[in-house]
């Protein structure tokens, strides 16, 4: 059987919407929403949300086969307000495992509890050459030496805008799609979401239906750790987690393909399953690679290890300087959308 056709474009100005969607760990509300649009077009699916807040869609099989799970997270890398310094800027505390040079100079917003969106940028603390010469580029860049420059002059002009300590600051994602190089902050995961949807999607228009209840879990707590650890119900048998490739130096994954990981950080993924997604992936003809990603957790193991008995594996698009300023291509976006079609109709 041949998998249904992918409408790339939609694909492509649905992850450009989700992208440009603030959405760092704790502030994910409006990202949840949008997926919760997307897939409200079907009524036959069951949409639910977690107590803390993740998006769950149960999709009835033809069968009473061992339901499935796949999930994908929304929520992404970003800073909360530590501290509102007397000099009016604002000293930052990370959500999620980044370097603070690879969010030097980009412009954030200021969520405030007031539902005002407060514009900034992050810079060094001796940030100007001119005053600190050589010292710009020896700083260590740390929770200390970054923050964020208002357009404001003290703390108190600072906190007339609304601002107050426990804000969400979300960085610009800056997306760029060109000639099916798509660049921009938080493809991790948000590509992947915009994949898993459209699974689903592409199978819905042409008619088919799936033969063993599905369910897509649209996580949002993941880059902190514990996001699927919740949320995946106990009738779920196997779990594919879809979040990107760790493309670089030493990796096998890139930017065209879409990959297995066999392991990282958390340790093997689950050896059947795995098999079966490669068997899968041949069958298909689907361009992948198999690799380890040595700094690296997923939602997947979150769900082992809040004790979650399923068996787990991991795919995903390469995307180029990961929780940096990231890169992918559509190629791996459809090789990715094409493999969870072909799980998901199996
Ligand atoms: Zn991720």
């Amino acid at each position: 059987m041949s998998l249904p056709n992918i409408d790339s474009q939609a694909l492509l100005d649905f992850l450009t919407q989700l992208l440009n969607t603030p959405s760092p760990t704790g502030f994910t509300e409006q990202a949840i929403s949008l997926c919760e649009d997307f897939l409200s077009e079907w009524p036959e699916l069951t949409l639910s949300r977690t107590n803390k807040g993740a998006l769950v869609a149960q999709v009835s099989g033809t069968s009473d086969a061992p339901w499935r799970a796949l999930t994908a997270h929304v929520d992404t890398l970003g800073a909360m307000v530590k501290d509102i310094k007397s000099n009016g800027r604002l000293k930052l505390t990370k959500l999620g495992g980044f370097a603070w040079n690879t969010v030097e100079g980009e412009g954030v917003t200021v969520f405030t509890r007031e539902g005002k969106s407060i514009r900034g940028s992050i810079l060094l603390t001796k940030a100007s050459t001119h005053v600190h010469g050589g010292d710009v580029s020896k700083t260590d860049r740390n929770d200390d030496t970054m923050e964020v420059r208002l357009d404001a002059n003290n703390a108190k002009e600072t906190q007339a805008l609304g601002i107050n300590v426990g804000d969400f600051v979300a960085f610009d994602p800056r997306v760029e799609i060109n000639h099916g190089f798509i660049r921009s902050r938080h493809l991790d995961d948000k590509a992947c979401v915009a994949c898993l949807l459209f699974a689903l999607k592409s199978i819905k228009d042409v008619g088919l239906d799936l033969p063993a209840t599905t369910i897509l879990h649209i996580s949002n707590y993941e880059e902190v750790g514990h996001g699927a650890s919740a949320g995946i119900p106990s009738q779920v048998a196997e779990l594919i987690s879809v979040d990107m490739a760790a493309v670089g130096e030493g990796q096998s994954s890139d930017e065209f393909n879409t990959t297995l990981c066999v392991k990282d950080s958390g340790g093997p993924y689950h050896y059947g399953l795995s098999q079966r997604m490669r068997t899968l992936a041949e069958q298909h003809e689907i361009p992948y690679k198999v690799d380890i990603y040595p700094y690296y957790g997923s939602d997947g193991e979150a769900f082992w290890r809040a004790g979650g008995d399923v068996a787990v594996a991991l795919i995903g698009p390469g995307v180029d300087a990961s929780h940096s300023y990231e890169r992918t291509h559509l190629d791996a976006l459809l090789a990715t959308t094409q493999w969870c079609m072909a799980y998901m109709l199996s």
